[in-house]
């Protein structure tokens, strides 16, 4: 057995205080992760909406970027068409038969130009109504995304008040039981927290050690039970406690009882 202050009476006065320390001392940890991972949430959220307009705006510029091409090859083939015109009045001034055939093969090759730019102009029409089909969509979202985002992360900001409100309420609480404490069981507690994870105390329950699931020797176990000493265990140092039990179901909700009781 480790360390046991006898102090005559039934329950150690320290007992109580540092069962209720460890359960503050856990929900306080609790909420400040929760305090801490709310900016990274926050920041994940408005990086969603940032890249849905990001994905919008591209598909803006691709559609512009699709008309200019469009543009430009209209052009082109204006400038094909007038020279096949000009090309064919000259057909009527060649002298030659060898000028004559050059002249119009010149020509079937600005004919095949022009159809090749018809179909390209047609791909790219086909592109431009798929792109315009997806900014269409995107803006119908936009706004209920930005309300979708506007209100989680209003309610990620109204949480984390909240949970620092309740984490300032549980300092305070701390801080009375800490006072209520004798300095040397305060000492063995923190001491016992950082080494044991945040749990300095485990229960006892049907002869195990819920720290270490240990079976304490059968003389430890009717000390703990006796609860007149503040008594840690042998495998795990932690500071032990029992909760009478009772047999059944009506015995269970019973013991949750007299364990919320405890408890609280
Ligand atoms: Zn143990």
């Amino acid at each position: 057995m480790g360390r046991g202050f006898y102090v005559g009476e039934t329950v150690h006065p320290d007992l109580k205080t540092l069962i209720e320390l460890q359960q503050v001392d856990r929900n306080i940890s609790e909420l400040t992760s929760k305090i801490d991972s709310s900016p990274l949430e926050i920041q994940t959220l408005q990086a969603q909406l940032h890249e849905f307009t990001r994905a919008l705006d591209e598909r803006k510029s691709r559609l512009s970027a699709n008309q200019k091409e469009r543009r430009d090859l209209e052009g082109d083939l204006q400038a094909i068409r007038a020279k096949i015109s000009k090309h064919k009045d000259q057909l009527y001034e060649v002298k030659t038969n060898e000028q004559y055939r050059a002249m119009l093969k010149e020509i079937e090759g600005e004919e095949e130009n022009i159809r090749k730019g018809e179909d390209r102009i047609l791909e790219k029409m086909v592109e431009a109504e798929q792109i315009d089909k997806l900014i269409r969509e995107a803006s119908g979202r936009l706004d209920s995304e930005k309300a979708r985002v506007q209100s989680e992360v209003s309610r990620l900001e109204a949480l984390r008040k909240e949970s620092e409100q309740t984490r300032a309420q549980l300092q305070a609480r701390r801080e009375e039981l800490t006072k209520a404490l004798s300095e040397e069981t305060l000492r063995l507690y923190e001491k016992l927290r950082k080494a044991r994870n945040g749990m300095a105390l485990a229960e006892v329950r049907d002869g195990l050690c819920t720290g270490c699931h240990v079976r304490l020797r059968p003389q430890a176990y009717n000390d703990v039970r006796s609860s007149e000493l503040l008594l840690t265990c042998e495998t795990c140092s932690r500071i032990l406690y029992y909760i009478p039990q009772l047999e059944g179901a009506a015995g269970d909700e019973l013991a949750a009882d007299q364990r919320a009781a405890f408890q609280n």
